[in-house]
């Protein structure tokens, strides 16, 4: 059999925070079961090409957002309901779904853990009420706490945070508050992104973000302090304890095949990549609409496998790179970041160090 994961797109949201670059509404919630029946019609028509009869099984779902947890739960069970009807999904499938601190409350887990989902990711993005406000999330703190006390009441075992670096207010200081504050309810993954400077509106708070240095101190610390409290930094923006690895990520930088699902979805299948449309109304009315279609030729395979690889504390494998390009000019390519410490080469891998995630960017240009 060969692996699939899924990713399924809920493109709904409460309010549309300011910084926000992803595809989803705040105005059409109304719509949310048609969109659904539009999906589970993509569900059961994707599936005739790729379940378990034409030799694929699902290793991970992820619902994705937009916000997931938004949708009625029961909703999600319908979802996953038809994806166990339709495809073959392995025992022991890694199902996780992205959640807002404002719509997650104790029926909702119950629901949520009883249609089979394992993980659960909180988008916190921060503790601090001006912060919140001022990027207009739509949620305070008390009710990011609120859905943590949720979670531990519930003993949910596999739960991850996510936060932004960069934003409006933070200091070195409120930032190192608000890790400790977070790392007293134990997840067991933490994801933590830098702001993106192409994001829309930004210019609407730029002027109150920390500066470049202060995120880079920021960075450093979080990389310490995780480490300290027994994470493994397995991703440039993500960390996690042994074994809380988010294995649905672990395989998109893997290149490993996926079929999004969903408005606007992206999918890699058998060396081809498609995205699904991205318009509301022509999704009701035809699921299956997909474009920019095109097969992956062996050098595009070659900078996505060094962009990707970079990113993970695995590493580029110059035995696996070998079969995709010239492992001299790489190595050679590579030299200037092993001396500068950006890069450090150990028996057949070169891995991005910490010092190197903060240029990756970079490094990955020359390399490539
Ligand atoms: S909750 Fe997430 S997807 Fe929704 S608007 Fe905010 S950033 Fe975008």
């Amino acid at each position: 059999m060969k692996d699939l994961s899924l990713y399924i797109h809920i493109p709904f949201c409460k309010t549309i925070c300011l910084y926000c670059n992803f595809l989803t509404f705040a105005n059409k919630q109304k719509k949310i079961p048609e969109y659904v029946d539009a999906l589970m019609r993509e569900i059961s028509l994707r599936a005739q090409k790729y379940d378990g009869a034409s030799g694929y099984a699902i290793q991970t779902i992820y619902f994705g957002g937009g916000t997931p947890s938004l949708i009625d739960p029961l909703l999600i069970k319908k979802i996953v309901q038809e994806i166990k009807k339709a495809f073959l999904v392995k025992r022991g499938c890694e199902i996780t779904i992205e959640c807002n601190p404002e719509s997650v409350d104790s029926e909702r887990v119950r629901i949520w853990r009883s249609t089979g989902i394992t993980r659960f990711s909180l988008g916190v993005q921060s503790l601090n009420k001006k912060t919140l406000w001022r990027i207009a999330r739509p949620h305070d703190a008390k009710m990011i706490f609120r859905a943590l006390r949720v979670f531990k009441k519930a003993r949910v075992k596999h739960f991850g945070v996510d936060f932004i670096m960069g934003l409006p207010g933070q200091t070195l200081d409120s930032f190192k508050e608000e890790v400790e504050t977070i790392l007293k309810y134990t997840p067991t993954h933490a994801s933590f992104y830098f702001l993106s400077y192409d994001t829309k509106k930004i210019d609407l708070f730029a002027k109150e973000c920390p500066g470049e240095e202060e995120q880079i101190v920021m960075y450093e610390w979080l990389c310490g302090r995780l480490k300290k409290a027994g994470f493994s930094h397995y991703e440039v923006s993500n960390w996690a304890l042994k074994g809380e690895e988010c294995e649905h990520n672990r395989r998109y930088w893997e290149q490993k095949d996926y079929l999004g699902l969903g408005l606007g979805a992206h999918s890699i299948v058998g060396g081809t990549m498609w995205e699904n449309g991205s318009d509301f109304d022509a999704y009701l009315k035809n699921p299956l609409l997909v474009t920019n279609e095109m097969r992956i030729d062996k050098d595009l395979k070659r900078m996505e496998y060094i962009m990707l690889r970079l990113r993970t504390n695995k590493g580029i494998n110059l035995r696996e790179y070998e079969k995709m390009g010239d492992v001299k000019e790489l190595s050679a390519r590579a030299e200037e970041f092993i001396t500068s410490e950006h890069i450090r080469k150990t028996g057949n891998s070169l891995k991005a160090t910490e010092k190197g995630f903060l240029i990756l960017e970079m490094i990955t240009k020359k390399l490539i």
